[in-house]
């Protein structure tokens, strides 16, 4: 940590993300189904399930990348609600924004460049924060933590989902020989980049674990935090509340 050389960490790390989402930006839809064999959309409907939107509500899909919550959204909390999109990245929120509007999603959903960590908004303003396989890429994840519960309404949630721990040793094994072993090549021979997918696995073993993530929510200001293991762990649900 001394001559800086953690910011020139830091620094390194977002450069790197940067990166690797200006160039999977395209094909992330694509890749999403295929290396999930699909069951991503599982993990984000039971996500929408329990953020419990009702019309007239005001959400933040936070580093929401192409969209997929947004879209349902959109739809839940009608006219007189509002959804904010919210990511660093420019390509991924291009990618995010020509997608809805193409199937028609307009009007309630407002699109806005930003770092998770300091986020542009006011005190108290949002109903339900969510960020879906977004805080693993985020360079200091608690300040980020501490910013969401900030702009949080009272009585608003955090849902957090994201890569995590599977459960048992078996999954752990299997788990580990797709991501470092399939993935890369998938992504050589669909996106034609194996080095954006190994950061992908990469970052998703350095992940937090539940527990230790559930810790760090609390420890930024979240009350009741929980979370819900979702295929054995491989992806779990993060939830905290403002009281
Ligand atoms: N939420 C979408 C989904 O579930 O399909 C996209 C997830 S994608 C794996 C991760 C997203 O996090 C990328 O779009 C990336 O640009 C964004 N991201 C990375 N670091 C960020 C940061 N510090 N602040 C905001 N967004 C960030």
């Amino acid at each position: 940590t001394h001559f800086g050389y953690k910011d020139v960490e830091a620094t390194q790390k977002a450069d790197m993300v940067a990166e690797v989402f200006h160039s999977v930006a395209s094909k992330y839809d694509l890749m999403n189904d295929v290396m999930s064999f699909g069951v991503h959309r599982y993990w984000k409907r039971f996500t929408i399930e329990c953020a419990a939107v009702r019309p007239g509500m005001r959400i933040l899909d936070l580093a929401g990348g192409t969209g997929d919550l947004t879209a349902k959204f959109s739809h839940l909390v009608g006219e007189t609600g509002e959804v904010v999109l919210a990511d660093i990245n420019e390509s991924m929120l291009k990618v995010g924004r020509a997608k809805l509007q193409d199937r028609g999603i307009v009007g309630n959903v407002n699109y806005v460049q930003a770092n998770a960590e300091a986020l542009p908004f006011p005190d108290n303003h949002f109903d339900v924060i969510t960020i879906a396989f977004g805080l693993r890429n985020v360079t200091d994840k608690a300040k980020a933590l501490r910013s969401m519960q900030r702009i949080l309404k009272p009585g608003g949630k955090l849902l957090v989902l994201e890569f995590s721990k599977p459960q048992n040793a078996a999954m752990q094994k299997a788990y580990d020989f797709y991501s470092f072993q399939i993935i890369p090549r998938m992504g050589s021979m669909i996106a034609g980049d194996a080095e954006s997918y190994r950061y992908l696995s990469e970052s998703i073993r350095m992940h937090p674990d539940q527990e230790t993530l559930k810790e760090m929510m609390i420890e930024s200001g979240f009350d009741q935090a929980d979370y819900i293991n979702m295929t054995n762990g491989v992806v779990a649900l993060h939830r905290g509340y403002k009281y």
